[in-house]
């Protein structure tokens, strides 16, 4: 399998119908130009999912999930966009001609192969080998609860201490020298080959269709180190794979929610007590991917940490996933993630062996909302009855919401922290306005698990990251950036440009001048304008080519079919509201910087600035009295 060209999916895309693909499973309902049906993808009992057959495009507002045909079967079926493509290609009769990846034509497949030869050969030496080895990794499992069973349904198995015996039997088997090492199964050692891994307890890590593409390998005994895990191979991507993902997957959507853990044996501990939605990271930090890859069949994400210090530690740093995706305003991308520690300083295998399953599934039920966690993680660290102590309580708390400034969900939080403060949800406002996001985007490495809380990265830390100041900038000047009625305007303006071609001159005009702030709504703006006149189905198409889940958040918007003075009514508005906001903003810096002179010395550079600033406010009265003149100070131009 390879990569699908765009010519295939055009084909395939024209050949199929979305209303005959949906009415399959759903009844839809003729009404005026759309068809109207109970969403399959949340329960309920009026219809909310709509179907449009002009645009060929659905969109449920219930759970706000939309999109086109591929993006239906991805949902409903939960696969990949590839094999969505495919499903429907079979459907419809269509031939598609793919081109191998990076790879080579059934390299992949080679690759896959050997890992899966690999599994087979270590697990017959788990469960059948008579050495002394063999015997103590069977003893070691029995020793965690896991019998020879136990063994079968996870293909666990066992590289024994010869240094090239899996080399030799996959040689056998036909395997070459390079396949071997392209698969981090074999390691150059001279002109020879060596195991990659001896000496372990094998844990295979598999694709969504089950099948092994890498290995996780617990040392028997003491020894160094503890987990040892595949390398990065063009088959295996540490970032993006979740091990027990392909067993889980089915109740993940059953159950809506999917349970990250720390380790393999947590995961196989909760299957074989009945908990089979958990999964875990490969020694890494739980990544921004990873989140989206489970989000597509959990709405929820909980963390379960173990209770012990690195992983108390660990979650202190679960800051790090706070980002957009967590927002309501990442509509149909929105992942809830949740967070919960094991009480006792336990692990899941322990904790569930203990209390037993329910205890399990009621930690998951009771787990915090993450922003939620972090906030009250914070404000644990500080003494909350002296004034110091608040305010550094209270820029610490701020700093958690850096990331989803803007959205509505920083908004409730800040209140939250101001009532915990006991203070003005002004201050906490003032606070977040002058704070920067902790760290990029991608999600931090880290070691593995019982060294996972080092090597956090500097300043990041959770515990001490406390405020980042905006660098001597005056917070106020952010002020307006941060707040929820800019981010409103600009979704506007985004929603207008999607709808119709007639706002896009002006669209453009705004984002080229600067009044357009969120990077996200600039990025999903710039977008649509490169789309040139398209709209409905064809804009979608234009998206989803570069980014599928921005032409999924656009889609809702799609079946509008806007009256054109409407529009132009709206985007005049809009753009009044965007120059507003500029204006308040640039007021805001002018007074930050004559706050810094002393009228005294600087007596010309501060009635400058006094002058500036009345100019301003001039500028702003007259914008608010005759909001539709907006274009008349703007040098632009009306339509
Ligand atoms: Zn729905």
């Amino acid at each position: 399998m390879g990569r699908i060209p765009d010519e295939d999916i055009q084909r395939v895309r024209d050949a199929t119908d979305l209303v005959s693909v949906v009415s399959e499973t759903v009844v839809l309902n003729n009404k005026g130009r759309l068809l109207w049906g109970l969403c399959p993808l949340h329960g309920e009992k009026t219809p909310s999912f709509k179907v449009d057959p002009a645009t060929q495009l659905w969109h449920c507002f219930g759970c706000s999930e939309g999109g086109d045909v591929f993006g239906f079967v991805m949902r409903t079926q939960n696969l990949e966009f590839p094999d969505a493509v495919r499903m429907l290609a079979e459907r419809a009769g269509i031939e598609i001609h793919e081109e191998g990846g990076g790879l080579p034509p059934g390299r992949k497949e080679r690759l896959i192969a050997a890992c899966e030869a690999a599994a087979d050969h270590y697990h017959t030496r788990l469960t059948t080998g008579r050495d002394a080895g063999a015997a103590e990794a069977r003893a070691y499992l029995k020793g965690r609860g896991f019998g020879i069973e136990t063994a079968k349904r996870f293909r666990l198995g066992y590289a024994p201490t010869t240094r090239d015996e899996l080399t030799r039997a996959l040689t056998r088997a036909g395997f070459t020298r390079d396949e071997l090492v392209e698969a981090n199964l074999s390691l150059p050692d001279g002109p020879r080959l060596k195991d990659r891994f001896f000496g372990r307890i094998m844990f295979p890590i598999s694709d969504l269709n089950g099948r092994v593409i890498a290995f996780g390998g617990r040392v028997i005994g003491s020894g160094e180190p503890k987990y040892l895990n595949s390398q990065e191979t063009p088959i295996f991507h540490k970032s993006s794979a979740l091990y027990g993902l392909d067993r889980a997957r089915n109740e993940i959507v059953v159950s809506g929610s999917a349970v990250v853990v720390e380790g393999y044996t947590d995961v196989i501990a909760l299957a074989e007590a009945g908990i089979g939605f958990a999964v875990a990271t490969l020694g890494t930090a739980l990544t921004e991917r990873h989140v989206r890859l489970l989000g597509r069949f959990a709405s929820r994400v909980v963390y379960l940490f173990d209770g012990d210090a690195a992983g108390i530690r660990a979650a202190k740093r679960a800051a790090e996933f706070i980002d957009w995706h967590v927002t309501p305003e990442a509509g149909s991308a929105r992942v809830e993630l949740a967070v919960a520690v094991i009480p006792e300083g336990k692990d899941p295998a322990d904790y569930v062996a203990e209390k037993g399953p329910e205890a399990v599934r009621a930690l998951v039920k009771e787990a915090q909302p993450l922003l939620r966690f972090v906030i009250d993680q914070r404000l644990a660290e500080h003494d909350l009855s002296t004034p110091e102590g608040k305010a550094r309580a209270l820029d610490a708390a701020v700093s958690a919401l850096a990331s989803v400034k803007g959205s509505i969900l920083a908004q409730e939080y800040a209140n939250y922290v101001a009532d915990r403060l006991l203070t003005d949800f002004a201050v906490v406002q003032r606070a977040l306005a002058g704070v920067r996001p902790e760290r990029g985007r991608g999600g931090a490495e880290t070691a593995d698990k019982g060294s996972s809380a080092r090597g956090a990265g500097s300043g990041a830390d959770g515990a001490k990251g406390g405020v980042t100041p905006a660098g001597g900038t005056d917070p106020a000047a952010f002020a307006v950036t941060g707040d929820p009625r800019q981010h409103a305007a600009e979704r506007e303006l985004l929603r207008l440009a999607a709808v119709s071609a007639h706002a896009r001159g002006k669209a453009r005009d705004l984002l080229e001048e600067g009044l357009v702030l969120g990077e996200e709504n600039i990025r999903l703006l710039r977008m649509v304008l490169d789309a040139g006149a398209a709209t409905g189905g064809a804009l979608f198409e234009a998206v989803a080519r570069t980014d599928r889940e921005a032409a999924e958040m656009l889609s809702a918007w799609l079946m509008d079919t806007p009256n054109v003075e409407e529009v132009e009514y709206a985007v005049r508005e809009i753009a009044g509201r965007l120059k507003d906001f500029a204006l308040a903003r640039e007021i805001l810096a002018k007074k930050a910087q004559m706050r810094g002179l002393d009228p005294a010395k600087d007596e010309a550079a501060f009635d400058d600035l006094f002058k500036e600033i009345a100019e301003l406010q001039r500028k702003q009265q007259e914008l608010r009295r005759h909001p539709h003149e907006a274009d008349g100070s703007g040098g632009g131009h009306t339509a």
